[in-house]
């Protein structure tokens, strides 16, 4: 019997009915158990098994709506750019891209990816601290929207590779607001600690001397404060705000800005959390750089594509400890690594009709990795669970396929997009050969089976 000192509170998470109710492309069937849009989500684990990541076409092209009427809404003359280091999904990019998305991208896989979904090259941002030469090439052979620059070295660099190319690189500054977004530690950029960006106080005069530098041409100050930002619109007032007053200074010195990217970070309700709506983030856009007049773009990853997927797992084995009983997914950290890197809650809704009316008792939820950190939760209220039972991890659809590893020498999980009755694999499961190929022994040690180890 779990005595109530070890089992900490179940009670104030949201049942699985409201859980589901706030994510409309989901639906709970007497018969056919959880549903995302029409296809019900056992009839996907027996066609595909599990794990399989599983995103709804429809709330993706949902939310990108939202967000882009939302900014139109306010009056703004605003483009978004999809960060696709949220989901990388060849099928979620075109969805995107059909909806009109650009894209933020942070690598060469990256950008390469989103122009093979159909993202044309004008509508692409080069984000991210590290670029290497290599992948700057590539950026202005592709002729780029523009390269976010995050320092004064990468600005050389990129200068002499444009110019040795006899190419213009269009280049926004990415500049530090050093303000404090109040989420995750992990996932906070916006603080003058924070590896990102040029600092404040330096980018007047740094993009003056950009603007003197061959093969570059400024368009514009960039920002990004945080992912997952879910405490109201105050970090993202004050850091426009400090941006509005930058562009007013690079003006005052005759400086050309063309336009602002204000970078993403819109976070998301997980559990039950307050979260700022697409409204909020347009009504503070339009108030601090609305009067600049000048064309936005934003970099949303998590708010478009999070709600938009589920982790489908299946149950292993019910475990009834002395204290506690842990149901043992088939999905690991290795798949969802977000409650291990952020301590991250994801609702877990059982997918069976009947398991739903059956009495809930704390359970802790954990993968089969040889790590206590592979727990994804833990004395949460769920039924009896049985070998086979199916639970479904919500808001997976970001930070969710993008993260995993093959650790514990588990192979990459499959992926299906869901479009109103139809599914379709879209990434198939990895085979365990592929956990061999392109590994070599060296011929100095292939001489076949070891006769006898020594101790
Ligand atoms: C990660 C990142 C984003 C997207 O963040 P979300 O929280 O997913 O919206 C946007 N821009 C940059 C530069 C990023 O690094």
């Amino acid at each position: 019997m779990a005595s109530p000192a070890l089992v900490p509170a179940a009670a104030e998470d949201p049942s699985f009915a409201e859980l589901i109710a706030q994510r409309p492309h989901l639906s709970l069937h007497a018969l056919d158990g959880l549903t995302m849009e029409e296809v019900p989500l056992a009839r996907i684990a027996a066609a595909v098994g599990t794990p399989t990541w599983i995103y709804s076409a429809g709330a993706l092209r949902r939310r990108y709506a939202r967000l882009r009427d939302a900014l139109a809404g306010a009056g703004l003359d605003a483009g978004i750019h999809f960060a696709v280091k949220a989901n990388t999904s060849l099928a979620v990019l075109r969805v995107l891209a059909e909806a009109g998305a650009g894209a933020d991208v942070v690598s060469e896989g990256e950008l390469r990816i989103a122009r093979a979904a159909g993202i044309p090259a004008s509508r692409i941002v080069f984000s991210g601290v590290g670029k290497t030469g290599r992948e700057l090439r590539l950026a202005l052979d592709e002729d780029i929207h523009q390269i976010n620059a995050e320092s004064a070295e990468e600005l050389a660099m990129l200068s002499a590779l444009a110019a040795s190319l006899g190419r213009t690189a269009r280049v926004a500054l990415r500049v530090n607001p050093d303000v404090d977004a109040r989420t995750h530690a992990k996932i906070t950029t916006g603080l003058s600690e924070n590896k990102f960006g040029v600092a404040y106080d330096e980018a007047v005069a740094l993009y003056a001397r950009m603007a003197a530098m061959p093969g570059i041409r400024p368009v514009g100050i960039a920002m990004h404060i945080g992912s997952q930002i879910t405490a109201g619109m105050a970090a993202y007032r004050a850091a426009y705000a400090r941006m509005a007053e930058l562009v007013r200074e690079l003006r005052a010195r005759g400086l050309p800005v063309e336009r602002l990217d204000g970078g993403g970070g819109l976070g998301i309700p997980y559990r039950d959390e307050p979260a700022p709506l697409p409204e909020a983030l347009a009504g503070a856009i339009r108030a601090t750089l609305g009067p600049l007049g000048l064309p936005v773009m934003i970099e949303p990853g998590r708010w478009i594509a999070g709600p938009a997927g589920v982790l489908l797992a299946s149950v292993v084995i019910e475990k009834r400890g002395e204290a506690r009983r842990f149901a043992i997914c088939d999905a690991g950290m290795n798949d969802l690594v977000r409650p291990a890197m952020y301590e991250a809650w994801h609702g877990i809704v059982p997918v069976g009709a009947a398991a739903r009316a059956a009495p809930l008792s704390p359970a802790d939820v954990v993968g089969p990795v040889c790590e206590t950190g592979d727990t994804f939760a833990r004395g949460r209220a769920l039924p009896p669970l049985a070998p086979g039972d199916l639970l479904a991890f919500l808001d997976a659809g970001a930070y969710g396929a993008v993260m995993s590893s093959t650790y514990n020498a588990r192979p990459l999980a499959a992926e299906v997009l869901v479009d109103g009755d139809r599914f379709a694999v879209v990434r198939e499961r990895q085979g365990f050969e592929a956990l061999l190929a392109g590994q070599r022994v060296p011929d100095w040690l292939a001489t076949g089976p070891a006769a006898e180890a020594t101790p």
